[in-house]
């Protein structure tokens, strides 16, 4: 290799932090910034309701700041929607479902095909907004989340016209008014996986996004205008958690379907409890990543990268407990701690960041009194030495070894970049840890044997396992969770039928 050349990056190697020029001195890495233009977006200085298609103020002209994480710059002012404006939306989706029910799937299905395309005809747009607005990395949002939130729609048009050949005899119905209300790790997204469905089976919805992230969700309003869908078929309220409250408790809603922590799903559950209403709780998660020694190396130390820093880690189905074998350990988090020096965190709108902002304040205290505690209870805590932006929210990775189950950074879900690192001497051992805990949303499992995978996969209370590899998600495959982690699944054939009245 010729001297002042690095090693060749890419499988089976690991991009070093520096360089040396061959006379022995380092030259760290340096990239050119990258940034993404915000120009391919325009974001209006206030934003209203869009009740009834048509955008109004609220009933009170009261407003929020929603702020950009990066900067902690406001990047607009919107509408605080109030019990009355509830009411309005409800009705709204009311009234529309009386003809939108009623329309043949295959009428619905060319609205769902429409905003499906438009969703990638603005997908520049609408990547930048959620980055800007959430603080992930603009590559994330460009090729995940964005082309994810279309690809449903495109899924279920599909199923609209094909209701009653997915459920032969069965009468399949829509429910009526859908109340939605989401979480701020992935705005549109999670828009798409409750609107899609929702709309394919015939109903009409009242969604209300989190207040730290309304923007693609009032971008998504216009989409609706621009595909011509019928008023009031989607109606978007924005405001704080007890418009939420308010809005599932409506009594005219039909179905509510909730994504965000487990102690609102529980408020959630208890406000619908006794009602005739369809419930779906998507709720938090802690999953076990779990590497045996015979895994392939290289792609499992990128499968627990992403598993975890993707996101900045604030991802339900994040895979924040390591469980490797203990034969390969050592050389196991060697390689970790190298490779998560060379992950790069900052700007979220730099095509190079790999870690963005964290979303909000209190989350970002929330992670770093996790920190704190892992720290406290012992653990051994590892952080590259990357420097952080001057402003914003922001946390390096964080890997921590010697860590117990009973420790809190083990039990609870810290919803940051944070990996915990246990581990395991049998399959037994692993299965016993992996499922130890109050959730079940989702797990991992690396290993050359198909057989072992096999019963892994029997063994692991968890909604979704993936082998060898890790945060795959696709349209057609239904996503949800066991115990804390809620409840119905989103996704696929079953995604439709909590949104059905079907014959028993
Ligand atoms: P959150 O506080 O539960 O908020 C989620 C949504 O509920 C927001 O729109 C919020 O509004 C609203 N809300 C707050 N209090 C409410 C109440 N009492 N009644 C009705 N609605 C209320 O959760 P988050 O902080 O946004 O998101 C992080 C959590 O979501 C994590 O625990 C994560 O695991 C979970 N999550 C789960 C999944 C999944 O698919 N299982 C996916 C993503 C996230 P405001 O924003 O106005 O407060
Ligand atoms: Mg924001």
């Amino acid at each position: 290799m010729a001297p002042g050349r690095p090693e060749a990056v890419g499988r089976g190697t690991v991009a070093p932090s520096s360089w040396s020029l061959g006379d022995g001195q380092a030259v760290p890495w340096e990239y050119a910034p990258a940034p993404e233009s915000r120009d391919v977006v325009s974001i209006a200085p206030r934003y209203r309701l869009f009740i009834g298609g048509e955008d109004v103020p609220a009933s009170d002209d009261g407003h929020f700041l929603t702020l950009d994480p990066a900067t902690e710059e406001p990047l607009a002012e919107i509408a605080r929607a109030t019990t009355a404006d509830v009411d309005r939306a409800v009705e709204a989706a009311r009234r529309a479902f009386r003809s939108w029910g009623a329309l043949p799937g295959r009428e619905r299905a060319k609205y769902l095909f429409r905003i499906a395309r438009i969703l990638q005809e603005r997908s520049r747009e609408l990547a930048v907004l959620e980055t800007l607005d959430g603080g992930k990395p603009i590559k994330e949002s460009r090729d995940v989340d964005v082309p994810l939130a279309s690809a449903h729609f495109w899924y279920y048009a599909g199923w609209a016209d094909k209701l009653e050949y997915a459920l032969p005899g069965r009468s399949p119905r829509p429910l009526g008014v859908a109340a939605q209300v989401i979480p701020w790790n992935f705005p549109l997204l999670m828009l798409a996986w409750k609107i899609a469905p929702a709309l394919a089976a015939g109903n009409t919805v009242v969604l209300k996004p989190a207040s730290a992230t309304p923007l693609s969700a009032l971008l998504f309003a216009d989409i609706c205008r621009q595909a011509e869908l019928p008023p009031g078929v989607v109606n978007i309220i924005t405001g704080p958690g007890d418009i939420g409250l308010a809005l599932v408790s409506h009594p005219d809603v039909d179905k509510v379907a909730f994504t965000g922590s487990t102690a609102v799903g529980r408020e959630i559950g208890r406000a619908v409890a006794g009602t005739d209403k369809g419930l779906t709780l998507e709720l938090g998660g802690k999953a076990a990543n779990i590497v045996f020694d015979d895994a392939p190396f290289d792609q499992a130390i990128e499968g627990v990268v992403n598993g975890i820093f993707f996101n900045q880690g604030e991802v339900c189905c994040a895979g924040s407990r390591l469980l490797v074998q203990e034969s390969i350990a050592d050389p196991f988090i060697d390689r970790l701690k190298e490779r998560l020096s060379t992950i790069r965190v900052g700007d979220p709108m730099d095509k190079n960041t790999d870690v963005g902002a964290i979303n909000n304040p209190a989350q970002l205290e929330r992670i770093e009194s996790l920190i704190e505690a892992g720290v406290a209870e012992g653990a051994e805590l590892y952080q590259p030495a990357c420097e952080l932006p001057a402003r914003g929210w922001f946390v390096r990775p964080t890997l921590f070894t010697n860590v117990s189950q009973s420790m809190r950074i083990a039990r609870e879900e810290v919803f940051g970049p944070v990996l915990s690192v246990l581990t395991f001497r049998t399959p037994e051992e692993a299965i016993e840890k992996a499922n130890n805990t109050p959730y079940g949303l989702s797990a991992g499992v690396w290993t050359e044997k198909g057989s072992r995978i096999l019963s892994m996969v029997s063994r692991l209370r968890a909604g979704v396992v993936w082998a060898n590899t890790f945060n795959r998600f696709d349209p057609t495959s239904p996503f949800g969770g066991y115990k804390e982690s809620g409840f119905g699944r989103e996704g696929g054939l079953h995604g439709l039928l909590p949104y059905l009245d079907i014959d028993p």
